[in-house]
This record gives C-alpha cells, sequence and structure tokens, in this order.
C-alpha cells in the first residue's frame, strides 16, 4: 500500500448513532409512557455535534431540544430542525434572533422576562411558549421562591407569553451524599410550582431531573426530563448500562527511531530510557487533546496496545512510544472511546467527563455511523 496516497488529515470524532439510541432507551426505561423527553444538546452536542445530532433525535420522537445560547438555537433551525427548542440562557440582546428563529426562552431573571415581554407585545404574539427557571439551591440562575409573587405579578394578564414550562436544576443529584439536599430541592419545587398554577391559572409542564436525577430520582420525573451526559454514554451510577457514544482517533503520520540518548519534543522534555521507536500523531492541544497528558501521563492505543505519549503535546502534534508494538505509518492510533475511556481521561486530569468531551474542538471532523 502506497502510504503517501493516504488521506493524512484523518483526526476525527466518530459518533455512534447506535449507541446513542441505546442511552436514549436506557433513560426512558425510567420514564412513564407519558413523560415527555427533552435532549441538552448544548455546547454543540457536548462535543459530539448539534445538527446531525438534532436531526437524529428528533427523528427518534424526542419532545424537545435544548442549548444554552441563542447562537446554538440558530445553527439548529438552519440545519432544518423544527423541533422545538428551548434556549436555557438567552441574553437580552439575542432575543429578536430568538423570536424569528422560533426558539422558546429560559426566563431566569426579572430583566429577561420584561425584555421577552416586550419583544413578544412588539411582534404582536400571543402565547409564545416560555420556559420559567426557578432556582431551588443550585444558586446559579432562575428565580428565588420569594419573587413569586412578584414573578405572578409581572405575568398576570399578559397575554403574549404562555408558561409553557417551570422548572428548576439539581446540584447534586449523582450523589448519595447530597440526597437529603436532593430531596429539599424537589419539595421546593413542587411547592412553588403548584403556587404558580394556582396563581396562573393554567397547567404547564414541570421538569427538574437531569441525567444522574431520571436514574436516581424517577419518582420526581413530573412531566418532562433534561437528558444530557447520559446519552453520550457517561453515567457515574450505570456506566455498564451505557454504551460510549464518541471515539476520538487518528493514523500515524510518521515513525522514527530515536536512541536513547536523545530527547522528544519542546523543552526537551521526552526524556528515553531505552533506544525508541516513536510515532507522531497529527492531532495536538488545538484539537482537544489537553497537553496535560503528554510526558506519559496519558496514552493511545495503537493495534491493541496501550503506547504512552511522549515529550510535551503539540499544538498539532502529538509523539508517542511505539517501541512495544507493530506499527507502520497509517494504522489507527484511539485516544479515547474504547479500551481508554472518557471518564479514564477526567480522572487522569482531575475533571469530569463533560470537559473532556466538550474539548474536542472544532478543527476535529464529526463523522457519524449507525444512523
Ligand atoms: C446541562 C443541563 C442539563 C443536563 O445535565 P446532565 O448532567 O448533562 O444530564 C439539564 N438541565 C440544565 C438546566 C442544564 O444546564
Amino acid at each position: 500500500m502506497n502510504q503517501l496516497t493516504e488521506k493524512t488529515n484523518e483526526t476525527v470524532l466518530e459518533v455512534d448513532l447506535g449507541a446513542i439510541l441505546h442511552n436514549l432507551n436506557y433513560f426512558r426505561s425510567f420514564l412513564k409512557p407519558e413523560t415527555k423527553m427533552l435532549c441538552m444538546i448544548k455546547a454543540f452536542g457536548y462535543g459530539t455535534g448539534s445538527y446531525g445530532l438534532g436531526r437524529f433525535l428528533q427523528q427518534q420522537g424526542v419532545d424537545y431540544l435544548a442549548v444554552a445560547n441563542v447562537d446554538e438555537g440558530v445553527e439548529l433551525r438552519e440545519a432544518g430542525i423544527t423541533s422545538p427548542i428551548i434556549v436555557m440562557n438567552p441574553t437580552p440582546n439575542a432575543l429578536p434572533l430568538l423570536f424569528e428563529n422560533n426558539l422558546e426562552p429560559g426566563i431566569y431573571s426579572f430583566d429577561i422576562l420584561r425584555r421577552t415581554l416586550a419583544e413578544a407585545e412588539k411582534r404582536g404574539l400571543t402565547d409564545y411558549p416560555v420556559h420559567v427557571k426557578l432556582n431551588t439551591g443550585m444558586q446559579r440562575m432562575g428565580f428565588n421562591p420569594d419573587e413569586l409573587p412578584m414573578l405572578l405579578e409581572t405575568l398576570k394578564n399578559r397575554k403574549s407569553l404562555l408558561v409553557s414550562s417551570v422548572f428548576s436544576h439539581l446540584a447534586g443529584s449523582d450523589s448519595p451524599e447530597f440526597d437529603d439536599y436532593t430531596r429539599g430541592q424537589i419539595a421546593a419545587f413542587t411547592e412553588a410550582a403548584a403556587t404558580m398554577e394556582a396563581a396562573l391559572g393554567y397547567r404547564f409542564m414541570r421538569h427538574i431531573l437531569n441525567s444522574s436525577g431520571i436514574e436516581r430520582f424517577p419518582e420526581a420525573q413530573f412531566d418532562m426530563v433534561r437528558l444530557g451526559i447520559g446519552l453520550y454514554g457517561i453515567s457515574p451510577l450505570h456506566p455498564e448500562a451505557l454504551q460510549p457514544v464518541a471515539r476520538f482517533k487518528t493514523k500515524i503520520l510518521q515513525i522514527r527511531e530515536v536512541p536513547a540518548a536523545e530527547t522528544v519534543g519542546y523543552s526537551r522534555r521526552g526524556v528515553l530510557t531505552r533506544n525508541s521507536r516513536i510515532g507522531c500523531l497529527p492531532v495536538g492541544y488545538a484539537d482537544g487533546l489537553n497537553r496535560h497528558l503528554g510526558n506519559r501521563k496519558g496514552a493511545a492505543i495503537v493495534n491493541g496496545k496501550k503506547c504512552p505519549f511522549i515529550g510535551n503535546i503539540c499544538m498539532d502534534l502529538t509523539m508517542l512510544d511505539l517501541t512495544d508494538v507493530e506499527a507502520r505509518p497509517g494504522d489507527e492510533a484511539e485516544i479515547f472511546g474504547g479500551e481508554i475511556t472518557i471518564s479514564d481521561i477526567a480522572e487522569t486530569l482531575q475533571t469530569i467527563p463533560y470537559e473532556v468531551l466538550t474539548s474536542v474542538s472544532a478543527r476535529v471532523r464529526r463523522v457519524y455511523v449507525n444512523g
């Protein structure tokens, strides 16, 4: 085989839609048939690519999609996605774009409420769906319980907006250590939502559970749940029940023999203890391969063997030790998604899997398989 004719830009994030569906169905198994499913595809679908994923989830009958900001929602609309889309944290200046693209705002403060009312009234809208966020203990976004009277006063007799749902977010649903706190949040939410319904005089959806909430507090599923990280194959509770969704892989670009006396890479950090075969991968920290994985802290799988990264990870290139494996240029190197999991890397980096997955940069091509 002529290696030179091979395409060298082979660094891809392979996204397994079959695994997405498997994980979706796993979380659905906790739900009553009538409970709605919202999938969080913020941050470019947690790094897995938003429109391909959004289109697939729409086909699978997911009721709502949600993103963090208006630009992410516009991107989905431009890709032809017609599902209802909630924008969790719209900024005031983005409201015109939000309405133009039929996106549904999260209402988290009096300022955003008044501006949304003004924009909806200016457009002559009636019953435009909005989603009111309550703070029950996350202390991040949303109305505090003591703000409810003023919130309800502001919403009363305003025909332009319809409260489509009221929701809150759990601060520690993954951890038994916080279960009392979580139950307190659920109780506060239940009470606040009841107060709102009595005052507004109509039914709206309620939702509070994220992924680990679905697994651990299915009794609090209310009318809808918000599935995020679990969709992408990560669960602190039942990792074995889920399938990995994303495989970050590349192909070896070049291999060289390096004598023990030499060093590899910048600042001569790749110190060798033996004559070595050093491979070079066309992936670097600019692709989201965290630089802290260099100097043998991280590795890639080549032909079934774990090959440690040697020296400092560069912007576009990474060197690895191939001395103990049969390998040729063009062979695949898997960074995560198989034997090395996203959770393994998160542990090495002392962070959470969410950060590892969302760090894979825009330069890396997303490739969907098993769709
Ligand atoms: C990101 C997010 C979720 C999903 O959380 P996971 O832990 O990924 O399941 C749910 N609700 C809100 C408000 C979020 O911001």
